[in-house]
């Protein structure tokens, strides 16, 4: 029995995300007193390959190919599911990230295991039982799942887990699949980046703004004030059905989900269709010049106040905390 981990990259570099992921899954090792294995596919240098030890991983399997440089749904899963055979894994984790959530149903299926997706803590392991709590409608509520099949495929919700980097350097090995040519019925042929902006669901600190910022012409402030933090800008449902925002940057239930450490919603009513999609990041600030807003019951820090007096004081605060 042993335990493997899907290390995400980006552009050849772990993400937070897959650290997160790295030390959940060594936890559960932990749990289960056996190792840790992890894989990485794609172009990711040597020294960052052996130092996911220092997250957990005993050894890592690295797969360069160069029709999987890039992200391949089908050939992805074909070659991590192959990995998990090879290794005798009957606990598959990855990070919930948008590859992620593509490429777990799809190991799921290959290894006949059941599948967890967007849990939030250690799984229970008690008289036999494996049980892990998730995330439910779109973040409004978490489950507790049973999963009773001998392999299982959990994914990890982003920031919903601490990071602990204090382990020694993996050891690295090659590792290769012959993917079948239907792997590959559906290739990326093209990544046009539409902004060099923070990714906002990767995102560790997100600004955001409502309906209470007017107007499009308004959000040099919100965009200043995450350039100064180096936060993502997101925005609500109405703000982007109007044209303020591109719909890329709405959050909520029918947007993007979003656990950064900080969210800060300014001019935000916090309806329950905005919480959905937010209510799990770790610190929630508001600015809102109405006190009763309901945003600021589920705030942890909040400003009574016009966002056009408070916005240009944080953002001097800021500039000059910074220098
Ligand atoms: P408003 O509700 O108009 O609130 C504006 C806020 O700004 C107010 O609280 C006001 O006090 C404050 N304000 C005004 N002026 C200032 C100022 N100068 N300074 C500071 N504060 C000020 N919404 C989402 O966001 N995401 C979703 O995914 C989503 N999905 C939905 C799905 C369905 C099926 C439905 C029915 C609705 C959905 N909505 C969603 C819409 C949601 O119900 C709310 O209408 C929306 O979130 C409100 O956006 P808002 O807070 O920007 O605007």
């Amino acid at each position: 029995m042993s335990v493997l981990i899907y290390a995400e990259n980006a552009g050849g570099k772990f993400k937070k995300s897959t650290f997160e992921a790295v030390s959940y899954a060594k936890d559960i090792a932990d749990q289960n007193n056996t190792s840790l294995i992890a894989i990485s596919i794609g172009d990711v240098a040597a020294g960052d390959l052996a130092a996911l030890g220092q997250y957990g991983a005993e050894k890592v399997l690295n797969v360069s190919n160069a029709k999987l440089k890039d992200f391949v749904n089908q050939a992805y899963a074909s070659v991590i599911a192959e990995a998990a055979k090879a290794q005798g894994a009957d606990i598959v984790v990855l990070s919930n990230s948008f590859s992620g959530r593509g490429l777990a149903p799809r190991i799921a299926v290959k290894l006949q295991a059941g599948l967890a997706d967007g849990v939030v803590e250690l799984p229970a392991q008690d008289g036999g039982k494996f049980t892990v709590k998730k995330t439910a409608f779109s973040g409004k509520a978490f489950a507790t799942v049973e999963l009773s099949s001998a392999v299982k495929v959990i994914s990890l919700t982003p920031n919903a887990y601490k990071v602990v980097p204090n382990g020694t350097d993996a050891s690295v090995e090659d590792f290769s699949v012959e993917n079948k040519e239907s792997d590959f019925k559906a290739m990326i042929k093209d990544i046009v980046r539409s902004t060099d902006k923070v990714s906002l669901p990767d995102a560790e600190i997100v600004v955001s703004g409502g309906r209470g910022l007017k107007g499009p012409e308004n959000w040099g402030m919100v965009e200043e004030l995450a350039e100064l933090l180096g936060a993502a800008t997101a925005c609500s449902k109405p703000v982007s059905d109007a044209g303020w925002r591109p719909h890329s940057e709405h959050v909520g239930q029918t947007g993007i989900a979003v656990s950064p450490n900080l969210y800060i919603a300014i001019g935000i009513s916090g309806a329950i269709q905005h919480l959905a999609g937010v209510s799990s990041s770790k610190v929630i600030v508001v600015i809102n010049k109405d006190a009763e807003a309901p945003f600021f019951k589920v705030a942890d820090y909040g400003i009574v106040g016009d966002a056009f007096e408070v916005l240009p004081k944080l953002i001097a605060a800021v500039k000059e905390y910074k220098t």
